[in-house]
């Protein structure tokens, strides 16, 4: 079965409806999250800080609660923008995330004026599922 195509402004207004929902009262840094999966889904997340700050949660981690929480499938595409619309590259911590429910394959939005980057060129040589069973002792 062939990943359904992106609508990419569909996916950047969607993520910055969930940027709206955002809980960031320490950076005043909201940012949303939306994704197509591999199900024709579309899901999405929001930052929620912690007074601590390193215990925050990117909205790529409250994406992928999303995803299981709906379903699952692959991710296909993902953008992620700030409050302002604008997009955000996924920390690098997000892009591990992402590269176990998407994949080398996985699109990334760029904004409207630059084309879509596969994760592979964001997170080159990834450590993932497989590496685990490779490596298994049992
Ligand atoms: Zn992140």
């Amino acid at each position: 079965m062939d990943a359904p195509e992106p609508d990419w402004q569909a996916l950047r207004t969607r993520a910055r409806a969930a940027a709206a929902t955002s809980y960031a009262p320490y950076s005043n840094v909201t940012v949303g999250a939306a994704a197509l999966t591999s199900l024709g889904t579309i899901i999405e997340g929001a930052n929620v800080e912690n007074a601590s700050y390193g215990l925050t949660l990117c909205a790529e981690c409250a994406l992928l609660g999303d995803l299981v929480r709906n379903g699952g499938g692959q991710l296909v595409a993902v953008a992620v923008v700030a409050g302002d619309g604008e997009p955000l590259t996924p920390c690098g911590r997000c892009r591990q995330l992402l590269f176990e429910h998407g994949g080398p394959q996985l699109l990334i939005d760029q904004g409207e004026l630059r084309a879509p980057v596969r994760l592979s060129a964001l997170l080159p040589d990834a450590f993932g599922p497989n590496d685990l069973g490779a490596r298994s002792q049992t």
